[in-house]
């Protein structure tokens, strides 16, 4: 069995993973989510998993929620 196949099995069809275009494309409002204290994770469906498997996009995110958190203040 490939590893994608074992993953969609153990997540369901419920958390599926973003790609990395889908990320880029989620990745503001996933921040903005995220540094406001929304559910981040249900309205994004895909990203938390996709950035535990991606050590390129979870850099972008914590870069600009670093960013979007100073601003905030
Ligand atoms: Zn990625």
């Amino acid at each position: 069995m490939k590893r994608d196949e074992i993953l969609s099995r153990a997540l369901g069809p419920a958390a599926p993973e973003l790609t990395c275009e889908q990320c880029f494309e989620e990745l503001d409002r996933y921040v903005e989510l995220v540094v406001s204290g929304e559910r981040a994770d249900e309205r994004v469906p895909g990203m938390h998993a996709h950035l535990d498997g991606c050590p390129a996009c979870a850099e972008d995110f914590r870069s600009l929620r670093d960013l979007v958190a100073r601003q905030e203040d």
